[in-house]
């Protein structure tokens, strides 16, 4: 469905809206918006709004900073979780004053790898199931989780059932079609899922989702996040997605000739993934923390292998064949900036069906973990990045994952990035001081 600008106003007439939050992300895809009042509305939705983006993370220097947002009309909707006032939100494209398209937004990369995919006569279907952590502070401003939930409990052991309940209400007012929810194998650990569909609704909902979810878990005293291992000896948090082709309205990735239901399209762009896998890995796991998360004995994926019947690897092959055939890459963490991960995970793929690459067996049987490091270099099976440093290092070397990106982009995340990863090197961290002080 498209809206116009006259339906929007209609809307926002009818349901009283009072103002309108006009979203964006910053290069390492957090939320922002600029606010206004509902007597602006005509006047933004024709011409969009300016505003001064020198402060903004990975956006322009001071000089040149007059920059225009412009709204994408289908994306007009009401903040359920607003309590006081009538407030919707419409997510924007980030152009220069002339209104050209800005180098920096991230939402306009994504549409520029979806043009070129759909050149080649495919559309990108996505499904994310992006986790996260529910925390109270106790009286020393430390986080703590308040229940011993463990995967798909019930009450008395989820406590925050209630809570996960109004969160998927909420969502399922902004026409999320919300598939399921659960307590995830944490203490304190959640996961929400909604229905896929096109790579670029898919990342704009992630960014509702994860408004949506901090904002009720703020109302509620809770603070959710989307850290990828905030606690140590239990699993992380991961956003395993969901990937298929589709032409002419078929599924591109089924083939039901084949043995296993495959197509060469699909066995090209898995190979495109795991090819491209230590390249992409610092964009689609992009903290310090990420890296904790990917490490053996906590459904993470550590190598880059793939499997039909295994969940150690990093990808899977669901069994579901026909228009359900797909791909779950399992290691994107929900810290990720969604625009920029799909946009390099995507461009990925292309390369491997484009170079007719071969994944080679896939992994059935076999426990990745338990393999000797010689049986899997017989397998030819690399390790994914060990931390951010690695991954920044194999992202510079890989051409096809940077041309994903747009220079300003690229330029941006790489030296913010680095100056994340020598700062933390030159930290002392607590665990050496418990661990060395007295002893040496
Ligand atoms: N939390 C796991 C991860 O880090 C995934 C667990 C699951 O959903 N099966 O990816
Ligand atoms: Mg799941
Ligand atoms: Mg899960
Ligand atoms: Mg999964």
């Amino acid at each position: 469905m498209s809206l116009t600008r006259d339906d929007i106003l209609k809307e926002a007439k009818a349901m009283g809206i009072q103002f309108l939050r006009l979203q964006f992300v910053d290069v390492l895809g957090i939320p922002k918006n600029v606010e206004i009042p509902a007597k602006r509305l005509p006047q933004a939705l024709s011409d969009g709004v300016n505003f001064d983006g020198s402060s903004i993370e990975g956006f322009v220097r001071i000089e040149e900073s007059d920059m225009k947002l412009v709204p994408d009309l289908d994306t007009f909707m009401f903040c359920p979780w607003e309590k006081d006032d009538r407030v919707a939100r419409i997510i924007c494209d980030v152009k220069k004053s002339d209104g050209n398209d800005f180098e920096g937004c991230s939402r306009t990369n994504l549409k520029r790898i979806l043009k070129e995919i759909r050149t080649k006569g495919f559309e990108m279907n996505i499904g994310t199931e992006a986790e996260f952590f529910m925390f109270k502070w106790d009286e020393k401003g430390k986080p703590y989780t308040t229940d011993k939930g463990s995967y798909f409990d019930l009450l008395p052991l989820d406590h925050e059932e209630q809570l996960r309940r109004d969160m998927v209400i909420a969502l399922e007012e902004l026409n999320f079609n919300i598939e399921a929810s659960h307590h995830e194998v944490a203490p304190g650990q959640h996961e929400i899922d909604f229905q896929y569909g096109d790579a670029l609704k898919i990342a704009d909902n992630l960014i509702t989702l994860k408004l949506g979810i901090k904002t009720l878990a703020i109302q509620n005293g809770y603070v959710a996040t989307f850290m990828p291992k905030p606690v140590y000896g239990v699993p992380g948090s991961g956003m395993h997605t969901h990937l298929s082709l589709f032409q002419d309205g078929e599924n591109a990735f089924y083939e039901a000739n084949s043995p296993d239901g495959l197509s060469n399209i699909a066995r090209g762009f898995i190979a495109g993934l795991l090819q491209h896998a230590p390249a992409f890995t610092a964009i689609i796991n992009p903290l310090i923390n990420s890296y904790k998360r990917l490490v053996p004995g906590y459904e993470a994926p550590v190598y880059i292998a793939w499997a039909e019947k295994n969940r150690s690897p990093l990808v899977r092959v669901p069994p579901q064949r026909g228009s359900g055939t797909r791909a779950e890459l399992r290691s994107p963490d929900p810290s990720c900036n969604p625009y920029l991960a799909f946009s390099v995970i995507i461009k990925s793929g292309l390369d491997g069906i484009e170079k007719i690459l071969d994944p080679g067996k896939p992994c059935n049987n076999v426990n990745l973990y338990e393999m000797s490091c010689a049986e899997r270099e017989e397998w030819g099976i690399r390790n994914l990045p060990r931390n951010l440093g690695e991954a920044l290092e194999e992202l510079e070397k890989d051409e096809t994952v940077k041309c994903a990106l747009t220079p300003h982009i690229l330029d941006y995340f790489l030296n913010a990035k680095q100056r994340e990863w020598e700062e933390f090197q030159r930290m002392v961290h607590p665990w050496e001081v418990d661990r060395y002080l007295e002893l040496y």
